[in-house]
């Protein structure tokens, strides 16, 4: 397990004053290192030419449309145990799983902030529903926020068991950026997780590879 290194005082003490509600230290953590991550150019440019768009271009672009949305984050029941995170729709809440409550491990509270900009995502397009080509674009933006990560603190998720970031976050990173050009594993993965709902929406017109999960 990795301790939280000494963090950016000021990130603390603007969302501490910005979002009075929020008393979790390590949701704080979590988005304080949100508001301070930046996404390669080249990644964000790589998915594009996937056909997949994220819809934050920074982390902190994220923080600032949860603290404008007055969107609240907790740690909670979701509706199926195996879920990491969820965004509810009614309530203007991100839940994180309650068993990464009171987390010290620093990789796990990294994890968390990825799975709060994935729900921030559902959580900007002001429906309550999904679809496999909204679900490639915030699931690609995590891949792109957790290579970031990566270049920022090295290999701090490698022996990590923790399902968050095994069968998540790195999970992911592995498979959107699998040398595969046809991304066959990125493919099978989602049918498997996703391929219950419809290839796009409004919001998310189906590209190549959301039509291939969907076929
Ligand atoms: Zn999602």
């Amino acid at each position: 397990m990795v301790s939280a290194p000494q963090q950016q005082r000021t990130y603390f003490t603007e969302l501490e004053k910005d979002m009075p509600w929020l008393k979790d230290k390590a949701i704080i953590t979590a988005l304080a290192e949100l508001k301070d991550l930046k996404f390669s150019p080249d990644d964000i440019k790589y998915l594009k030419n996937m056909g997949i768009n994220i819809p934050y271009k920074s982390g902190a672009d994220a923080v600032k449309k949860i603290e404008k949305q007055n969107i609240r984050i907790m740690f909670d029941k979701p509706t199926e145990k195996s879920i990491h995170a969820q965004y509810d729709f009614g309530k203007n809440i991100i839940i994180i799983n309650e068993k990464y409550k009171n987390t010290k491990d620093f990789a796990v509270i990294l994890a968390i902030g990825e799975a709060i900009l994935h729900e921030a995502g559902h959580a900007n397009d002001n429906d309550g529903d999904s679809s496999v080509q909204e679900e490639l674009d915030f699931l690609g933006m995590n891949a792109v926020a957790h290579r970031a990560f990566l270049k920022k603190y090295g290999n701090i998720f490698s022996d990590a068991r923790e399902p968050i970031i095994r069968d998540g976050v790195s999970l992911y990173e592995e498979l959107f950026f699998d040398p595969d050009p046809d991304k066959r594993r990125l493919i099978e993965r989602i049918k498997e997780k996703y391929g219950d709902l419809p290839s796009g929406d409004r919001m998310h017109p189906p590209g190549a590879i959301a039509r291939a999960i969907k076929r």
